[in-house]
């Protein structure tokens, strides 16, 4: 079953008087399979952080189009996109995005907050992600009283919280030592292979793609490759 299509994607940023245009996307079509661990590898400014923005509906391809679960999301109202990216969407960003106003619990809690749960659920849910991800010690801190590390658990906690049946990560490890890393991308793997949840993930770490069982290698804005994985975490 296909999750995520995209058609004949393009972004091109600038071109108003003065200024040059940038083609971050060129034409890029793709198809993620429900249940599917995909990476995205590439070089700095080949168009990685362009393409996730796109296919989570932050932002609009400037033509093409995207649709996930059935759905275009670019013709969609800002209200009716805000409520299918809650509902469906799960994102993890590279800079957390975390609310330093909300403890870490909260924090985790913001996405089920927004879709009225109750409080006991919510609490439950929070704390056996938070335990999973080895957070849970720090449940009442602010973010910034704790590490870069705990920020980016506390940051794919709160993109789990909903089973989402998409979740985006841009460069979830980037922070993280390998310890850290390693808790993060086995949880992945573990929603993904629990739940089925297609899982799109960005990333500089070759050890992090070894978790997905498909790697795109992004150039110019163009998919140049893909490795399909057989077998063991080595075979690319
Ligand atoms: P990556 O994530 O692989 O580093 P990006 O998607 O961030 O690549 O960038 C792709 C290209 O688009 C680069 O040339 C970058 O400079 C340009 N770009 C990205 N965002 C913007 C923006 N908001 N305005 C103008 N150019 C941008
Ligand atoms: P992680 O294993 O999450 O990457 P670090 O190795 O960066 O954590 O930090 C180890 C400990 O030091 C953490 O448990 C955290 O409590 C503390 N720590 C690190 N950075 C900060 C910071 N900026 N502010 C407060 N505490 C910090």
């Amino acid at each position: 079953i296909c999750m995520i299509k995209a058609t004949n994607v393009k972004k091109v940023y600038g071109g108003g008087k003065d200024f040059a245009e940038t083609l971050a996307i060129n034409n890029l079509t793709i198809e993620l399979k429900q249940g599917e661990f995909t990476a995205i590898m590439g070089p700095s400014g080949s168009g990685k952080s362009s393409l996730l923005n796109i296919l989570s509906g932050f932002d609009q391809p400037t033509s093409g189009e995207v649709v996930i679960q059935g759905q275009n999301i670019h013709t969609m109202t800002g209200d009716e996109l805000a409520l299918f990216r809650r509902s469906h969407i799960g994102y993890i960003f590279q800079e957390f995005n975390l609310l330093d106003s909300l403890t870490i619990q909260e924090n985790v809690m913001l996405p089920m907050i927004l879709n009225k749960e109750t409080t006991a659920h919510m609490n439950k849910k929070a704390l056996g992600l938070m335990e999973l991800l080895g957070i849970s010690i720090i449940k009442n801190k602010y973010p910034y009283q704790v590490s870069g590390g705990q920020q980016q658990r506390t940051a794919v906690c709160r993109a789990l919280i909903n089973d989402t049946s998409v979740i985006f990560a841009d460069e979830p490890t980037g922070n993280l030592d390998s310890k850290a890393s390693k808790i993060v991308l086995e949880c992945l793997r573990k929603t993904n292979e629990t739940y089925g949840t297609t899982i799109l993930l960005v990333t500089h770490d070759p050890f992090a793609a070894s978790y997905s069982e498909k790697v795109l290698f992004l150039k110019d804005g163009s998919i140049r490759t893909q490795l399909y994985k057989k077998g063991t975490q080595e075979q690319f």
